[in-house]
């Protein structure tokens, strides 16, 4: 399986400007292949080569590998819209858009990514360092953070290219790693995951046999949402270039925050799931478009892609540890009592309490809900795997 490890460097002055100085050759570069690319309708990567080659490594210094990757990045770009404008995605012919995109050269933003392979770029894990190529020579003992896992997987199975990239100010290296498959356990029950606002996700599985359910609290989440919600609204009122910076900044501020906190999550549930001998079940997020309409408009805004989020995170954990991963009906989990299996809007009086009119059984509103998908991946499991 795939795997892409992001590192951050950590360049002193001189080094971060030597490699601004490299983006912004290759991406000029860039430009000039994609006008004649455009200009002479020849887009493939063979024939540009022939055309712009010499000329690029000239003109901007550049190292034989660098010219070869600004070339291909130029072709893989037209490819990409070539496809786009067959598919229709850039709307009907002759529509406005599909217009302004056909009617001029790609171009790169000054900063945009550039690929490097291993002759253009080094590592020396043990002492966290790379050694790059840039237009202002080999820049080496550059420093990069990882973790030990990251270490490790970069170590023993990063595969090709990898790309160096700039991002608010940071420099990064994203490397492609390419991992054995993992052989699928056997599980010996589900642990249930409830996804929800106050708590993000509440976990309770039927292989403990205890229920109790454990709650990963929304509270840091929400506060931070809450916070720059507040600052949106004064900063959108501004209009002015530096507001919609500061804007643009904090979005993207909230939006790793909020990556970080499914990060956590989800390798919480899938170590748990791994320590128990047990599978994940998770609600099937095809249908909550439908389903928050009815119950609850104020999810599918603010939270569905963080929903979505957080499932492929459990998803992709679970794969790496060999978990198993099923997916269930998420109707009326809220409202099923998952002691007697009784269905009834009433069992539920608030957002926190459950209490089943028919049989008396209470419990926290959410873990009474993980309980039924968990138990719902049970049954699951055995309908999938009954042949
Ligand atoms: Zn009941």
């Amino acid at each position: 399986m795939k795997l892409v490890v992001q590192v951050k460097l950590l360049p002193t002055p001189e080094q971060a400007a030597a490699l601004e100085a490299t983006l912004y050759a290759v991406n000029i570069a860039a430009r000039q292949v994609s006008r004649l690319a455009f200009e002479q309708r020849t887009f493939r990567n063979y024939d540009l080569r022939k055309h712009t080659y010499e000329q690029i490594k000239a003109a901007h210094g550049l190292a034989a590998q660098a010219a070869q990757h600004v070339i291909k990045k130029v072709a893989d770009a037209y490819t990409a819209l070539h496809a786009n404008l067959r598919n229709g995605n850039l709307g009907k012919q002759g529509s406005p858009r599909r217009l302004r995109a056909e009617s001029k050269p790609i171009t790169f933003h000054p900063l945009a990514a550039q690929s490097y392979d291993d002759r253009c770029l080094s590592r020396q894990i043990d002492a966290q360092t790379v050694s790059i190529w840039t237009v202002r020579g080999r820049v080496k003992n550059l420093a990069f953070t990882a973790s030990a896992d990251q270490l490790k997987t970069l170590a023993a199975h990063r595969k090709g290219e990898s790309d160096l990239m700039h991002r608010d100010g940071m420099w990064f290296l994203i490397a492609t790693c390419d991992l054995p498959e993992v052989p699928l356990n056997h599980p010996g029950g589900f642990v249930g995951v409830d996804l929800g606002i106050a708590n993000i996700a509440t976990t309770s599985s039927t292989g403990t046999g205890t229920g109790t359910g454990t709650r990963h609290s929304g509270k840091g989440l929400n506060a931070v949402r809450h916070r720059h919600r507040e600052l949106r609204r004064r900063l959108q009122a501004k209009k002015t270039k530096s507001a919609k910076r500061l804007l643009k900044r904090r979005r993207r501020a909230e939006t790793r925050f909020a990556a970080n906190t499914n990060h956590v999550i989800a390798k919480q549930i899938v170590t748990e799931a791994e320590r128990t001998g047990q599978g994940i079940a998770l609600e099937d997020l095809q249908g909550i478009r439908e389903r928050v309409r009815l119950r609850k408009p104020q999810r599918v805004t603010l939270h569905s892609w963080s929903f979505h989020q957080l499932g492929s995170f459990i998803a992709y954990k679970a794969r790496r540890a060999g978990v198993a991963v099923i997916y269930v009906d998420p109707s009326y989990t809220s409202q099923q009592c998952s002691h007697c299996g009784h269905v009834d809007k009433r069992n539920r009086p608030d957002q926190e309490t459950f209490a089943c009119t028919s049989c008396g059984f209470a419990e926290h509103a959410d873990v009474n809900a993980a309980r039924n998908i968990a138990s719902r991946g049970v049954t699951g499991w055995a309908v999938s795997h009954a042949a």
